[in-house]
């Protein structure tokens, strides 16, 4: 019988969570509080007491994109080395660029 497993949250552990458990043949199961996901990855133009801490249209990663993403889904070669939000969604990447 395949094993569900609960995973609480869908920002980026909860999501890489789901991805390691359909990968051992697992049956997630996610409990997200809000009405998206991404968790702090998730941008609004703007702020909201019910989504708390988030990215920010200033905002430049303090780590670099080659460390920052998933060993088996890399960012697109030319992606600058530190990501920043230039006021679009986070899940926009290919509008980012480099300071
Ligand atoms: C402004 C800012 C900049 C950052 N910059 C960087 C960076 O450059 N590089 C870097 O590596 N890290 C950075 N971080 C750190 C960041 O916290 C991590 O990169 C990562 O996003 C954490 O992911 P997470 O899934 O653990 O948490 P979150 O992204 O916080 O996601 C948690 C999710 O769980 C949900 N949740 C919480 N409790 C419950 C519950 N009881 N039931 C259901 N759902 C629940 C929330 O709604 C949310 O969607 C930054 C953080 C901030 C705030």
């Amino acid at each position: 019988m395949v094993k569900r497993v609960a995973v609480i949250g869908a920002g980026i552990s909860g999501l890489v969570s789901i991805k390691c458990c359909l990968d051992e043949g697992l049956s997630p199961v996610c409990f997200e509080q809000g009405d998206e996901i991404g968790g702090i990855w998730a941008y609004h133009d703007e702020p909201c007491e019910t989504n708390g801490a988030a990215i920010y249209e200033s905002l430049v990663t303090n780590t670099c994109s080659e460390m920052t993403c998933f060993s088996d889904f890399p960012f697109p070669e030319e992606t600058p080395v530190y990501l920043r939000t230039v006021g679009v969604k986070s899940t926009d990447w290919g509008t980012v660029e480099q300071e």
